[in-house]
């Protein structure tokens, strides 16, 4: 699954108006690709989810097909649903990979990372015998990439599998399990699903110019400065309380004025739509709160798992699950201090 470094600043080339790439930025791109080894090697794993973000991209036409990104231009080593090898070849594949990348792979991890009872809740496979769990290989993996990217809101702040009482023990992978083990900041790429063009163009600017700026939720300002509410182009309609009916849905509970993302911008499916202008409020599938809180303020039945969880005796168990909003003061504010020395961010 590797291709020629010729091959993928071939496609860069193509793709430039599309990845909003500048004369500029080809050339860098170029003398980059041109002095390294190897396109650049990805190890994708997948975790608790269900695999939105990756269906997402394998839908995704313009900018590039996924196919066309992940098995033609950057050299992908290891992905579940991708990959030809299975068993003992594919986690030798992984071996080898990480052994003579040591450092200079990225790691793709779309899911959450389940930690309850030593992670036994995600396995991905069996690994020497044993069942090698999500936990695990975060663990193993991410200290050895020169990135880690988070896609999606599961791999970002555990998102859907992380609602409900959470009965997995997920936590955060920047906050939490992966704190302090990583090379650089972990990239969060936040959506449910992750939009194609912000992983694309994350793979691509970390190639040009290293580490992007990132916000304080581990985001990069380029696709993430900006409310949906701030440039929704119904801000100015009259408010509807019925769904499918064009006009703001901020009575029905839009999160829009809570949601950082780029989707009235970018939009969906190829640019064709998104979801306020199909007729449905944002329902933050960006937002750390996603898949924790309640999405509609109508309905009377509507399913709240901050509700559920003060019944749930979890929160107090062994795994010391930590939502985001449990975070405690103290802790945030070591994690800042510890990536503004680091990182100067
Ligand atoms: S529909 Fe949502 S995002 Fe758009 S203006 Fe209304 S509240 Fe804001
Ligand atoms: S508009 Fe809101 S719910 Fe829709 S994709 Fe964007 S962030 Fe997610």
């Amino acid at each position: 699954m590797k291709i020629s470094r010729r091959s993928f600043l071939k496609w860069c080339t193509t793709s430039a108006v599309a990845l909003g790439l500048s004369k500029m930025e080809l050339g860098k791109l170029e003398e980059v690709v041109m002095a390294a080894e190897t396109t650049p090697p990805v190890i994708w794993l997948q975790g608790s989810g269900c695999s939105g973000c990756s269906i997402s991209l394998l839908n995704s036409i313009q900018e590039t097909t996924i196919d066309d990104l992940l098995i033609n231009k950057i050299s992908m080593k290891y992905h579940h649903n991708i990959m030809t090898a299975s068993g003992d070849l594919a986690i030798s594949a992984l071996d080898q990979t990480v052994s003579q990348y040591n450092g200079k792979f990225i790691l793709v991890i779309e899911g959450a990372v389940p930690t309850a009872d030593n992670g036994i809740h995600c396995v991905l496979t069996e690994r020497h015998g044993q069942p090698w769990t999500m936990l695990d290989a975060v663990k193993e993996l991410a200290p050895k990439a020169s990135y880690v990217i988070a896609a999606g809101t599961c791999a970002s702040f555990g998102g859907v599998p992380m609602g409900g009482g959470n009965p997995t023990g997920i936590q955060r992978l920047d906050r939490n399990i992966l704190y302090n083990m990583t090379k650089q900041r972990i990239i969060n790429l936040p959506g449910c699903p992750i939009h194609p063009y912000t992983l694309v163009r994350t793979i691509i600017k970390v190639l040009l110019y290293g580490m992007p700026r990132l916000d304080e939720q581990g985001r990069p300002r380029e696709f993430y400065d900006t409310e949906i509410h701030d440039i929704c182009p119904y801000k100015e309609y009259d408010e509807v309380r019925q769904l499918g009916l064009l006009g703001c849905y901020e009575e029905l509970g839009c999160k829009g004025p809570d949601t950082y993302n780029n989707c009235p911008h970018r939009k969906w499916n190829n640019k064709n739509n998104w979801c306020i202008a199909a007729g449905h409020m944002c329902i933050g599938c960006a937002d750390s709160s996603f898949g924790k809180e309640t999405i509609y303020k109508f309905g009377g039945g509507s399913y709240s798992s901050d509700e559920h969880d003060d019944d749930d005796e979890r929160d107090d168990n062994e795994y010391e699950y930590r939502s985001h909003d449990d975070d405690d003061d103290e802790r945030d504010d070591e994690y800042r201090t510890y990536y503004r020395y680091r990182y100067d961010d």
